[in-house]
């Protein structure tokens, strides 16, 4: 679905035809520490912050159009992904402690080569014809130049964000929460009602955080504090279980990060599960549920939420939508050998 040469690389999703140019030489690994060291650093510095953004402006980001890449009825209401841009990350981020041999191989059967690897990010609005529900909010404009797209792709489904009635934060890392917040530190959904599932509200927000989170995750948790303090009386916090929105429950899903929560958007026997970063990928995690993952804080309670998460999709025969899932991120599962392979839905 893409493709890199020396001069760049060219990402084409189909027939929604959202695609990326980024030089080469920003496609790499320190871009991305850079940019999360900048973030840190320019906490609360907003002229910083402006800086930072010219800087990765000069990634020359073309968002050539894009639109909605898919979407399905659930009773009276419509879910719909809206695509954020995609990450880069490096290969032995996705490898994490698989084997590696092993993992490659597997990679390579789904086209995953080179140094890097490029996830989707697909982000699920729910309308019921009285609420717009949005499920997290994308990157924003800090935290790479291949993403932060999702104003630009609302507008082509006609929504702006004073549309969105309600924000479901899934959990807070960069990529699902740093577009909360625009360049002047106001939150960018200002009629929505803001909410995130209590545990993860209080990992991000206890100050140790930052200390124990280890050098890698550091500026995810600066980043995410900041954001917390600015939005403090924004947010509503909710348990697992919970009913948030009218047809739509809190599932919990611990393990990518503490307090990781999924959605599940129901209207009698018609549902889809929202499981964020709970299943990270469509391939290693697919073919191996059972190997723990570099991208989870816990990878063996990561690697519980996901052999449960998997059953109850077998056995609910339940559609899904991967936050990090190729093109649309929206499919459903079937059992495939030991594991599992992801079909996604078609246009
Ligand atoms: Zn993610």
């Amino acid at each position: 679905m893409g493709s890199r040469d020396s001069s760049g690389c060219t990402l084409n999703f189909g027939p929604n035809v959202i695609a990326f140019e980024i030089p080469s030489s920003l496609i790499h690994i320190i871009e991305y520490y850079n940019v999360m060291a900048f973030e840190e650093e320019a906490m609360r510095d907003i002229s910083r912050r402006r800086f930072l953004k010219s800087a990765s402006g000069a990634a020359a980001l073309s968002v050539i159009s894009s639109s909605t890449v898919a979407s399905a009825s659930i009773g009276a209401g419509r879910l719909t992904t809206v695509s954020d841009g995609h990450l880069v990350l490096p290969m032995d981020f996705a490898i994490g402690p698989a084997p590696r041999e092993e993992a490659a191989q597997i990679l390579a059967k789904h086209g995953v080569t080179g140094a890097n690897v490029q996830p989707s990010c697909n982000i699920s609005v729910f309308q019921d014809g009285t609420n717009t529900v949005l499920f997290d909010v994308g990157s924003g404009p800090d935290f790479m130049p291949s993403a932060g797209a999702l104003l630009d792709n609302l507008d082509t489904i006609g929504l702006t964000p004073e549309d969105v009635t309600h924000v479901l934060v899934t959990h807070a890392h960069p990529d699902h929460i740093w577009g909360l917040l625009d360049d002047f530190d106001e939150p960018v959904f200002a009629q929505a009602k803001h909410m995130i599932g209590r545990r993860e509200w209080d990992y991000w927000w206890d100050p140790e955080t930052v200390n124990s989170i280890g050098e890698q995750r550091m500026a995810f948790a600066a980043g995410a504090r900041r954001r917390f303090e600015m939005m403090e009386d924004v947010f509503e916090r909710f348990d697992a279980g919970e009913e948030v929105v009218s047809g739509i429950q809190a599932v919990a899903t611990y393990g990518h990060t503490p307090g990781h929560m999924s959605f599940e958007v129901r209207s009698g026997g018609e549902a889809t599960l929202i499981i964020g970063d709970a299943i990270a990928n469509h391939h290693l995690a697919f073919d191996r549920p059972d190997w723990p993952s570099g991208s989870d804080q816990d990878a063996d309670l990561g690697v519980h939420t996901r052999r449960a998460l998997f059953d109850r999709i077998i056995s609910d025969q339940i559609s899904v939508v991967g936050f990090h899932f190729p093109g649309t991120g929206f499919g459903n599962v079937e059992k495939s050998g030991d594991g599992f392979v992801f079909l996604e839905a078609s246009q």
